[in-house]
Order: structure tokens, then sequence, then C-alpha cells
């Protein structure tokens, strides 16, 4: 391990209500049950702790929540977009997804007053040319890469031609990826990342999973939606939802704030500085 370099962690909130996820077909949603008060655990969690946080907002939610973005946004946490609609790109035309970055952008913009820069795909679901629109919009940097292929919804971002940074960031010109933490074990990439697998797995097994990948890497991506740390009982689920669904929704959630305090304080352990992803964007910017 090499005690110089600097290492950092960046937690991100993937601002989105339970109906936006992919398994459920948001027609069918009782659109009147929210789990937002999620992002308020989230907020107060990471304000008691004293770590920053970037988000990915889903452009259609924003107005609703507006106040809350303005608060975030005036704290000094990037605000990206999440698509306006939480469509996965990989299922729509380029020329449909190319409108979901411009209108969630314009949407963001208009409530914090300040440019939006950073984008995360719903599902990691991104390739090579929909990725190339990004910087064409205005955008500086994307989160959307994950090292995980045997996910049916995620997909595979080609980096040729970019200059790899370090093991998890990738730049051309001025513009960056951020790489999903993975960790290999018996062969196969583990999200050791956040969201269900932070849920699901035991404890013990991210903090072995993240004992193993402190050393060997600069930089720890988390992301985590609002329903995951909301106390509201898990939603009507629509009609027609299957039981490995219902499980998967809601397994683990009360875990999630206790398991997100003690990775915090590991990665802290392990020498790892809180950032945000604009904020790391401008440090390698001046180097
Ligand atoms: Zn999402």
């Amino acid at each position: 391990m090499n005690n110089n370099i600097i290492r950092y962690a960046i937690l991100s909130m993937d601002i989105e209500d339970w109906q936006h996820l992919d398994y459920f077909d948001t027609s069918k949603c009782d659109l009147s049950y929210s789990m937002m008060d999620g992002l308020d655990q989230y907020l107060e969690l990471i304000s008691e702790l004293g770590v920053p946080s970037s988000f990915f907002c889903v452009g259609e939610l924003a107005q609703k929540i507006k106040i809350k973005l303005r608060e975030i946004s005036n704290f000094g946490f990037d605000i990206g977009s999440h698509t306006q609609t939480h469509r996965r790109p990989l299922t729509i035309s380029v020329q449909e997804f190319e409108e979901e970055l411009r209108v969630s952008k314009d949407n963001i913009e208009q409530i914090c007053s300040k440019p939006i820069e950073g984008f995360r795909a719903p599902c990691f679901s991104l390739d090579r040319e929909r990725l190339m629109i990004l910087p064409k919009l205005g955008y500086n940097y994307d989160a959307s890469r994950i090292l995980f292929d045997s996910h049916p919804l995620y997909g595979t971002l080609d980096m040729n031609g970019f200059e790899q940074v370090s093991n998890n960031i990738f730049r051309s010109n001025n513009f960056f990826e951020f790489q999903t933490s993975t960790q290999k074990i018996f062969g196969k990439d583990l999200p050791i990342s956040g969201g269900g697998y932070l849920r699901i797995f035991p404890w013990i097994v991210t903090k072995t999973l993240l004992n193993r990948y402190c050393p060997n890497n600069e930089l720890y991506t988390l992301y985590i939606h609002p329903f995951e740390l909301s106390t509201k009982k898990s939603p009507p689920f629509p009609n027609g939802t299957n039981l490995k669904t219902k499980i998967r929704f809601s397994l683990g959630r009360k875990t999630v704030a206790e398991k997100l305090v003690k990775l915090i304080k590991l990665l802290q352990f392990n020498g790892f500085q809180f950032t945000t992803f604009s904020q790391l964007r401008q440090q390698l910017l001046n180097k």
C-alpha cells in the first residue's frame, strides 16, 4: 500500500421515488405513496457525520422537491441528472435519450440556478454512443460505468481512447468518467458500492470486500436511493408484482442506515477523504 496516495470516497444518492424502479410498471403504481423521506434521513445522516455527497436527480421529480434541491445545492453539494423520466437509456432511442438529458438538465438548472455537470444512467444502462452525447450538451462527468456484466440490466461502457487517470477514473479532455466500485472475488466483479448490495449482504461480507478494496484503489464511490433509507413501510405493490421483486425491494432496508455509518467510518479509518464528483474533477483539472 502506498501511503503517499490521497484516497477519495464519494457518496451519492440517486434521487428517485420507489415508482421509478425498473422492476415496477410506473403506470400501475400508487403515485400518492412516496418514500422520499429517505432523502431527509440521508441528509441528516451525512450531516451528523460531516461528510459531503453528490446527487443525481430524476428531472420529473425536481419540481416537487425544489426547496430541498435548492438547499442541497446551496450547501455546495453537486446535483446531476438521473434522466428526466428514469427510462433505461439502452431501451430508448439515442434521440429520446438526448432529449432526456436536455430536459432534465434544464429543469434542475432552473431550480438550482447552477449549471448541471454530472450524469448517472438509471441501472448503469449506457453505451459509448450515448455517453458521447453528454459533453456535447455541457455535462462534465458521468458516473455510469460499472464492471458487473452478470447483471442483466447493466450496460458496458467502452472507454477506448480515454486516458486512464487511475483504476477508477477516465478522462477525455475535460470530461471525466468515474467508475462505480466493485471488488473481484473468485474471478467475478461484485458491486461493493451500495444499492441493493449494501442492503442484502450482511455487514461482515461488505466489510471483508471493502478491506480488500481499500488498499488497492484511490477512489471509492457509493450510490444509494431514498427508498432504501425511508422509515416508511414497503409501498402498496402494484397488482402482479411477484414475490421475488417484493423481497428484493424490502430486504435489509432497516439495516441500511447502520451499515452506511459503519462503511463511512471504515473508509475514514482506511485514510479515504470524502469529496464530491465535481470537486474531485476540479482537483484533477488543476493538477
Ligand atoms: Zn435510478
